[in-house]
Parts: structure tokens; sequence; C-alpha cells
């Protein structure tokens, strides 16, 4: 489904990726883990071109994306959340994943105003603030915020879904609803999902495959247990 070849990204004398390469399959939930600073939200940044790899290129169901613009990418079917949960602060909940639905709209303007609402409906269902519905974003606690920053990007109905550190700043009781929901989001929509996370109970059981980065460089790459065992890893970011 993903295909990340080769790339790279320098910010002036800094290497902040480099020459990364993995695939994601279809149906999979791929964790990225690593120090901070080891490149993981630049590799996020450019898969979905919010900025440009300084090398290498990305290729998605077969289709080069890199180049391409962010929402040009969101409407292939790819989208992410960020690292500092990003809501529209100053809207309702319910206005928040509509707006995740102008993509859907520009992609299949046959659907109609009621079929928007109710998939909208539908969606502050799945994701548990449905009872905020009327609630001004900024006044959700950070675990819905995140929740509903999940709905939003569900709003444009991705195939492939990246989140960066949904967890952070969760409670365990939170991370574990969350991981529920992550796990809902594949089995119950059929979205193939990379995530980026710290909380490593949740990523050692929930993903199918890890990438383990250390200063922009793969320096592993297989199952929650081979990752577990692996001794470069422990080194480097487990053993902490
Ligand atoms: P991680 O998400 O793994 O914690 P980042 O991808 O955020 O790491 O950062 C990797 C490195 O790139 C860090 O040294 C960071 O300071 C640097 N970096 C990230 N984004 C920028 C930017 N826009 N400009 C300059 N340096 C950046
Ligand atoms: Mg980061």
């Amino acid at each position: 489904m993903l295909e990340v070849k080769g790339i790279s990204r320098f910010f002036k004398g800094l290497v902040a990726l480099d020459d990364v390469t993995f695939t994601v399959k279809q149906g999979d939930i791929l964790g990225i883990i690593g120090p901070n600073g080891a490149g993981k939200s630049t590799l996020f940044n450019c898969i979905t071109c919010f900025f440009p790899p300084s090398k290498g290129e990305v290729y998605f169901e077969g289709k080069k994306i890199t180049g391409l613009n962010p929402f040009q990418i969101t409407e292939l079917g790819l989208t992410r959340t960020f690292q500092h949960t990003q809501v529209f602060p100053k809207l309702s909940v319910y206005e928040n994943i509509t707006t995740g639905q102008y993509v859907m709209k520009r992609k299949d303007p046959s659907r109609t105003k009621r079929q928007l609402e109710q998939k909208a409906h539908e969606i502050m269902e799945f994701v548990g603030v449905s009872e905020y519905k009327d609630t001004t974003a900024e006044n959700l606690s950070l675990g819905y915020q995140t929740r509903l920053a999940i709905g939003i990007a569900l709003a444009t109905e991705p195939k492939l879904f990246l989140l960066d550190e949904p967890a952070a700043g969760m409670n365990p009781e939170e991370t574990k609803q969350l991981v529920h929901l992550l796990r809902e989001i594949r089995t119950k929509l059929g979205v193939t999902i990379i995530l980026i996370e710290h909380d490593m109970k949740a990523v050692m059981g929930l993903c199918d495959k890890i990438v383990v980065l250390e200063y922009g460089k793969k320096i592993a790459e297989g199952t929650p247990q081979e990752i577990q065992e692996n001794p470069r890893v422990i080194e480097a970011y487990l053993g902490s």
C-alpha cells in the first residue's frame, strides 16, 4: 500500500532522516518507534508532503505522491494526525467533523447533505464524542480532543491513516481506550495504520510490524517480538 524509498531530509547541517526505506501492507498496523529527535515526525511530514524529502520518494498504491500537495494526498486516501493534537478550537465538535468532510465533498460531489450529516454522526459515535457534539472543541479534555482529531481525520475517509503519538499525555485508562479505538479503525473500517508511539505496551500490543529509527536512520524492522529481543534496539531505545 505504501512504499517509502530512500527518504532523506536535511535541515541546514542536520540530517533528520537518512535513507529510510520500508513498506506497509494493506490492513497492517505499522509502528514507528525511536528516541526523541529520531526523525519520526519528520518522516510523517515527508510522506504527507507537509514538506518534501531532500532525497527519495514515496509511493501510495503504486502512485508517486512525493511532490503533491498535502490536500491532494488526503484526497487520494492518506490522512494524518499531528503530534500536538490539532482541532479547530473555536468550532463545535460536530463542526470539526464536518470540516473534515470537505475532502469528501470534493472527491464525491454526488453525496447529499443528509448523507454527510448522517456520516458525521456515525463518526462522532465511532470515536466516542457524540455526547459533546455541541461543545466547543477547546473546552474538551486532551483525551477527547485527540478522539476528535481522529474523527476529523476519519471524516476524510482514509485508506491509510498516520497517527503521531496519539497517546501522549493520556492516562493508562485513556490509552487503553485509544488502543481499542485504533483496533476498531482497522477491523471495522478496514483502514491501514502507521502509528508513532512512545507507549511500548500500546505499540507492542497493536502493531504487526515495527520500524525503529535512531538519529534519522532505520536501525531495525520486525515483529514486536523481534524488536523487543533486538540488542541494538534495547541499547538505543528500549533499555532506557
Ligand atoms: P521525533 O518526531 O522522532 O521526535 P523529529 O522528526 O521531530 O523527531 O525531529 C528530528 C530532527 O529534525 C530533530 O533534531 C529536529 O530538531 C529536527 N527538525 C524537525 N523539524 C524541523 C524543522 N522544521 N526545521 C529544522 N529542524 C527540524
Ligand atoms: Mg515527533
